[in-house]
């Protein structure tokens, strides 16, 4: 083992000046650039605009770079040793369990949105990744946090959302009436007008209820976005739900819809909203299978959950967009598919519903062989 010598001093590439611990310098050298790299990372933390934070396992505030405190206000020597906890703002307490579940799970949480409060109480949106930080030996020993303000983007977004979300309405109300009237001359034309104009009444109305499908999308949207879709809490008949749902499309289809299946149990949720769903994939598989003259509806029980599913026997859907179909403003764009209208909210709409409701929606389907949506929903207990 080597002695230590009288230290010398060198002078890192930053300027520092670091002891010299060995006489012959060998171990200094890899010491001076371990040393080196360090003071770079931590002047780039220190000079970051994003807060980056550090806290123990425990969650309570190790490091706060300048990032942090401009963002929230507090400066180090207030805040390092203080449980993050004091960063969430009343409502969104619930945070920290999340948070803190998936650390200690060893997963990293990324650009999560959420609330903050800073240290005048204003409430910041934020956008946060959590990173965990392990010892030599892999125990996970804390975490790093980066928060970046996203305020003014969540403000823009809500005034979007709003503007859309009025503007559909604005939309919906003439168009509405417009079909209601064309739909009377129709009616007229039938008793006693003259049939030469019914096949251009019939396209026109036709055309306007595109248009209003087009119309309750955005309006849809707008709500998802918005974080504005209400889901009521209550027991309902799901083979009930299903039911009506098929009923009423049957009126306006030349495809036969065929029921097929049962259930008394009851799921506990938003039967509107289930109900939406259900006419959804039904509409497209309607839409979707224009060759076609029949659509299958089952409704089934699987271990515990309700299974629906829905079969249509049109253009199917090729297996490398499987993965993507429920994304928002996903579209299927080859040629044959372009000719549809639609904006790509419709699934994704389907998705949100039914995972709020603890459930799953996937998809079987061969391009040319049509397509079979299913989602499940959990009964609801003792029922
Ligand atoms: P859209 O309004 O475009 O129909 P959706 O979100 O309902 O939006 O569907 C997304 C895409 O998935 C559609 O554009 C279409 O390409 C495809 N798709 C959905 N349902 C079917 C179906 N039953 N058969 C074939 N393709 C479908």
């Amino acid at each position: 083992m080597k002695k230590p010598t009288t230290p010398k001093t060198k002078t890192s590439s930053i300027g520092q000046k670091l002891p010299s611990i060995y006489a012959d310098g060998s171990e200094m050298d890899e010491m001076l650039k371990m040393m080196e790299k360090l003071l770079h990372w931590a002047a780039i933390v220190e000079s970051s605009d994003d807060a980056i934070i550090s806290k123990s396992a425990d969650g309570y505030i190790t490091s706060w770079n300048k990032g942090a405190q401009n963002l929230y206000g507090y400066k180090p020597s207030e805040i390092v040793g203080k449980p993050v906890s004091v960063l969430m703002p009343p409502g969104k307490q619930d945070d920290f369990p999340y948070i803190m579940g998936q650390l200690h799970a060893g997963k990293k949480i990324e650009h999560y949105e959420t609330k903050r409060v800073t240290k005048d109480g204003r409430i910041l949106d934020v956008s946060i990744t959590v990173s965990p930080i392990r010892d030599s030996s892999g125990h996970i020993i804390g975490a790093s946090k980066i928060a970046r303000d996203v305020t003014e983007r969540v403000e823009y977004e809500r005034r979007r959302d709003d503007f859309v979300s009025t503007a559909s309405h604005e939309l919906k109300t003439p168009l509405t009436s417009q079909l209601a009237f064309g739909e009377l001359l129709e009616e007229m034309i039938d008793r006693n007008g003259n049939a030469e104009y019914k096949p251009y009444i019939r396209k026109i109305n036709e055309q306007t209820g595109k248009l209003i499908g087009l119309v309750e999308d955005l309006l849809i949207l707008s709500r998802l976005r918005g974080g504005r879709l209400p889901i009521e809490n209550k027991l309902f008949s799901i083979h009930k739900v299903v039911k009506q749902a098929v009923e009423s499309l049957q009126l306006t289809t030349k495809h036969d819809i065929e029921l097929r299946g049962k259930t008394e149990r009851k799921v506990r949720g938003d039967s509107n909203r289930i109900g939406q769903v259900v006419t959804n994939l039904l509409s497209n598989g309607i839409k979707y299978s224009p060759k076609a003259d029949k659509i299958v509806v089952k409704v089934a029980e699987k271990n515990g959950f309700a299974v629906i599913s829905i079969q249509d026997f049109g253009i199917g859907i090729p297996n490398e967009y499987h993965g993507k179909i429920f994304e928002r403003f996903f579209r299927v764009s080859d040629t044959d598919e372009r000719t549809y209208p639609g904006m790509g909210i419709g699934l994704n709409f389907c998705k949100d519903i039914i995972e709020r409701h603890h459930g799953k929606i996937w998809l079987a389907s061969k391009k040319g062989e049509g397509s079979t949506f299913y989602f499940s929903l959990p009964f609801a207990h003792g029922k």
